[in-house]
């Protein structure tokens, strides 16, 4: 069975922010303009203005990605699982 969204295009991979969709987090990340914060689709923390939001894909088979310039969300802004 294909899986229900592959996180293509910008809204579905909004969607994914919006529902804290946690299968996305090895696909994409996502960057916050005003905050030169980067972070992971099923992040806890408020959620961003849609204007504001950049995405930025994972290469395959890597689990982790750094966006040069930016900083990645510390983890006790994360909130919890
Ligand atoms: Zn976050």
């Amino acid at each position: 069975m294909p899986p229900e969204s592959t996180y293509t295009t910008d809204e579905e991979r909004w969607n994914a922010i919006v529902t804290k969709d946690t299968d996305a987090t090895s696909v994409f990340l996502y960057a916050v303009s005003t905050t030169n914060i980067y972070c992971r689709p099923g992040c806890r923390s408020r959620l961003p203005l849609r204007r504001n939001v950049q995405f930025y894909e994972v290469p395959p088979g890597s689990a982790l990605c750094r966006i040069p310039g930016l900083q990645e969300m510390p983890p006790q802004q994360r909130g919890r699982q």
